[in-house]
């Protein structure tokens, strides 16, 4: 069933087993799992159907950091379906290594992966390129020879709504609650449940909202807004409780390189919904697998014509490089110096330039904030400040990673490879506004064990509240290089399997 908010025929209360705030990627998968349960599941969402420009300014927010291209109003979707109505889908869960640092297990999480790759309509449980590709005649991707590995992203960029909008509005169960904001929360006496929550239209009808669990799923930079509003609201329940909140923020960041082959690495695409990304072999580089990189190169870029749309729509791509059309480079200089080295180096000249991208796992870092300004919205919520920075070793580490990489592939005879000029020169001091951010919005209401690290404990629920859980990438202690949301749709089906056992 579906209700839109502002009907004036609906019950100005609701009481519920589970309360939902967010019908996007996370609010959806949860949702589903709940099908034919048993329990009376409501998601609160904040849009309609469609987007609304006075709905989508509520995602407005001020910037004092890193400024990214992608900023926080154009890059979110305040609508059913949230962000996933225009996300890149490139899809792969987070490594070993860097899940090992959370508070919950590897293995436990890992259980979820196959669950995680049906609710994403993936191809394959296997993201091992090796094993995926390995035996395909017209596959060169997945062997890059010693000391690189190769990772497989899948792409498929699902709409989460348009998947699932008739199963959830058809179920007995379900019920999404339209065009209505999660505003506050009323606690019990002693502070340590919430007893119901109040959520209100843009013209301020109010409905009030029992449940024994509230899950909070509002996107990852939503998330931390909101505690910290209620938080406002409610004379500091939040921050009575942890020291964490809004600290910690990351996004990804692509890096522009380039590449020149040094062999024919020039295979057909085999599958148009898999692509390989390398990564320097961990026993050999062991200092740098914390910050583990992803180099996304593509040999076959002369017969880019031929590659899937969805390949290009995912970002900007930088202006194809050849001898023919160097003139269109940014970095004439650099360039021309580079590919005349790789010319002596006994590349191949017909074989053109093609794009680097080097995307890292970024180094978590405090003093990267969600706050709150003076100034509110139409909701009357405090508008949000985001201060983006990078850790003080990033660059550094950036420019080792890169460097390995480039090493690697010379060695084993593949390709020139190397960021561009202007990177290689200035690291990450980029000027405001040219970070091409990959609007992966995580870690501001981060996991830990402790209260004083951390937002949520290792069942992603809220330190120190009985009912009272978060679900997203804003509850990733660390990073991977990769795209959060298939690892954040892991955490929220087992989150649900937590719920249905505390039911
Ligand atoms: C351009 C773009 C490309 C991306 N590409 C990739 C990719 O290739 N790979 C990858 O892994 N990830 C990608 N992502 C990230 C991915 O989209 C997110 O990880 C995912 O959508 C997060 O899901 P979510 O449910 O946490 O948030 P969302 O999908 O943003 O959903 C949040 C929902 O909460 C609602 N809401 C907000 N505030 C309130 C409130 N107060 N009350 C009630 N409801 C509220 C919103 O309307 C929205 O429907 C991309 C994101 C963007 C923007």
């Amino acid at each position: 069933m579906i209700f839109d908010a502002r009907s004036s025929e609906l019950s100005d209360s609701f009481d519920v087993d589970i309360c939902v705030f967010g019908c996007g990627a996370m609010g959806i998968a949860l949702a589903r799992e709940f099908i034919d349960f048993g329990a009376r599941v409501l998601i609160v969402e904040s849009g309609d159907e469609e987007a609304d420009h006075e709905t989508q300014s509520l995602y407005d927010m001020t910037s004092t950091g890193i400024l990214p291209r992608s900023g926080p109003y154009e890059s979110r979707l305040r609508y059913l379906g949230g962000a996933t109505n225009h996300r890149g889908g490139w899809n792969r869960p987070y490594d070993k290594s860097v899940i090992d640092k959370w508070p919950v297990e590897y293995e436990e999480l890992e259980r979820y992966f196959s669950r995680t790759t049906d609710v994403l309509d993936l191809q394959h449980r296997n993201f091992d390129a090796i094993e995926a590709w390995g035996q395909r005649e017209d596959q060169y991707f997945a062997d890059l020879g010693p000391g690189i590995i190769s990772e497989i992203r899948q792409i498929r960029a699902l709409k989460m709504w348009q998947e699932y909008k008739d199963v959830l509005s058809d179920s007995e169960n379900v019920t999404i609650l339209k065009n209505a904001n999660l505003f506050d929360l009323e606690f019990t006496s002693d502070k340590n449940a919430v007893q119901s929550a109040v959520v209100k239209t843009l013209s301020d009808d109010t409905k009030r909202i029992t449940a024994k669990h509230f899950v909070l799923a509002s996107g990852g930079l939503e998330n931390p807004q909101i505690l910290l509003n209620i938080d406002r609201l409610s004379g500091g329940v939040f921050s009575s409780k942890s020291d964490a909140i809004g600290k910690y923020y990351m996004d990804h960041v692509g890096l522009e390189g380039d590449v020149v082959p040094l062999k024919c690495m020039n295979p057909k695409l085999a599958d148009h919904r898999q692509f390989a990304q390398y990564n320097i072999q961990p026993d050999e580089e062991k200092k740098y697998f914390f910050v583990r990189p992803g180099f996304l190169l593509d040999p076959s870029v002369p017969d880019y014509k031929h590659f899937p749309r969805h390949y290009f729509t995912v970002g900007d791509f930088h202006p194809q490089c050849s001898y023919q059309t160097k003139e269109q480079h940014e970095d004439l200089y650099g360039h021309s110096r580079f590919l005349w080295d790789a010319k002596k180096a006994g590349a191949n000249p017909q074989v053109s330039m093609a794009p680097l991208f080097l995307d890292f796992a970024p180094i978590p870092n405090a003093s990267s904030t969600v706050t709150l300004t003076e100034q509110k919205n139409a909701l009357g919520h405090f508008v949000g400040n985001l201060h983006w920075q990078f850790h003080e070793q990033q660059e550094g580490i950036v420019s080792e990673i890169s460097n390995a990489f480039e090493k690697r592939m010379a060695k084993n005879g593949l390709a020139r490879v190397r960021l561009s000029h202007y990177v290689a020169q200035h690291g990450l001091a980029l000027p405001d506004g040219s970070f091409k951010n990959d609007s992966h919005h995580m870690g501001a209401t981060r996991m830990a064990t402790s209260p004083k690290d951390g937002v949520v404990d290792k069942n992603c629920k809220v330190h120190g509240l009985n009912n009272f859980f978060i679900s997203g990438a804003s509850v990733f202690p660390t990073y991977d290089w990769s795209g959060p949301t298939f690892t954040a749709i892991a955490l929220a089906l087992r989150l649900s399997d937590h719920l249905k056992q505390r039911l």
